[in-house]
């Protein structure tokens, strides 16, 4: 809660735990229902890498491109109106790349205007700046007055051991998995390199806030490096009452991407109670979809309060009465 001391109003404060597009969604939704400077984002790094030789960081910028307006809606990634004469170029060199190189990558596309983007944020990280710096700059360019904050600042790879096409066993960054493989081969495990030492920008986030969320995202990957990190586990448990998450997993399948597959490849439940389980700890409310009602009572039966809602974020009217419904359950 904050007091302003202009117009004597007190404010709620949120915080999101997010990764990326159902996060995205989810608080361009939350930004339309409250005072958009009230919420800070805390966004999943673990995807970030060099690309082309420059530093991309997925989710914070699916995030800014998202509560802009400005995302690529059919894609659900990068920017609308988009061109990608500089990836057909890059295509030149991939003959003349010698064994071992990641230059010249052709499968991680980024169009011609997303690369401003990322220009500006490897420049500025060549002049020394901190990522939370420069993800600020990012935000205040695009006009948007909500925080939004990488999870930290030193490096955190989330790396994937899958089973490869041909067989045999790896371990590949991210991107290697959920982008150049389609995320198609199966994991046997994820590991979240250098979490052990990185330092969480947002425990206060976490400690003063009137709600905190764990937006729809997958648990592993995108929330996973998040928790991963040193005393947030702690942090958002001492809160537990006011951490409320939404499932991403609806009627046992994930809306896109690998979410539901991962769940049971690792030992899970691809299903809203699978969710409940890998929460209980952190948090007193699921939201799940209506079509999950089904569920209500083996959710509750986890320990959690279980509220139902649409929780497919089709349009702005959906994302906006879904974070209502979310913040009031726990607020
Ligand atoms: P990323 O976008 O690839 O970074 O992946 P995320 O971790 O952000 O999100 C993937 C998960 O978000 C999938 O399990 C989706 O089912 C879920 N998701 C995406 N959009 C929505 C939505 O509108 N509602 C819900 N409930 N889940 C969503
Ligand atoms: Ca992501």
């Amino acid at each position: 809660m904050r007091f302003d001391r202009e117009n004597g109003v007190v404010t709620s404060k949120y915080t999101v735990i997010a990764g990326g597009v159902g996060a995205a969604r989810f608080l361009r939704g939350l930004a339309a229902a409250v005072d958009p400077s009230s919420i800070t984002a805390v966004v999943n790094t673990g995807d970030d890498g060099w690309i082309n030789g420059l530093w991309v960081s997925p989710d914070l910028d699916t995030v800014t491109y998202t509560v802009s307006g400005a995302i690529d809606t059919e894609r659900g990634w990068g920017l609308g109106d988009e061109s990608w004469r500089v990836m057909e170029s890059v295509g030149r060199y991939a003959s003349v790349r010698p064994d071992g190189s990641s230059a010249a990558n052709t499968w991680f596309n980024l169009g011609d205007r997303d690369l401003a983007t990322h220009l500006y944020r490897t420049a500025r990280l060549r002049e020394g700046a901190s990522l939370s710096a420069i993800t600020d700059e990012i935000r205040r360019a695009w006009e948007l007055s909500l925080r939004i904050v990488p999870m930290c600042d030193q490096p955190v790879a989330t790396l994937v051991d899958i089973v490869d096409t041909d067989g045999t066993e790896r371990r590949v960054s991210f991107q290697e998995y959920f982008v150049q493989r389609r995320h198609g081969v199966p994991v046997r495990d994820v590991h979240f390199d250098g979490a052990a030492d990185a330092i969480p920008t947002f425990l206060p986030d976490i400690d003063s806030a009137d709600a905190v969320v764990i937006a729809p995202s997958n648990p592993i990957v995108s929330i996973g490096p998040i928790r991963a990190l040193a005393g947030v586990d702690a942090a958002l448990s001492a809160r537990r009452n006011s951490v409320v998450a939404i499932s991403p997993i609806i009627a046992g399948a994930a809306l896109k991407g690998p979410a539901d597959r991962m769940l049971i490849e690792l030992g899970h439940e691809a299903s809203v109670v699978g969710v409940a389980r890998l929460y209980a700890p952190i948090c007193s409310t699921l939201v799940i979809d209506q079509r999950d009602t089904d569920s209500v009572a083996r959710v509750e039966a986890e320990g959690l309060r279980c509220v139902v809602a649409d929780t497919i974020m089709s349009s702005l009217d959906v994302a906006r009465a879904l974070a209502l419904t979310t913040i009031s359950a726990v607020a």
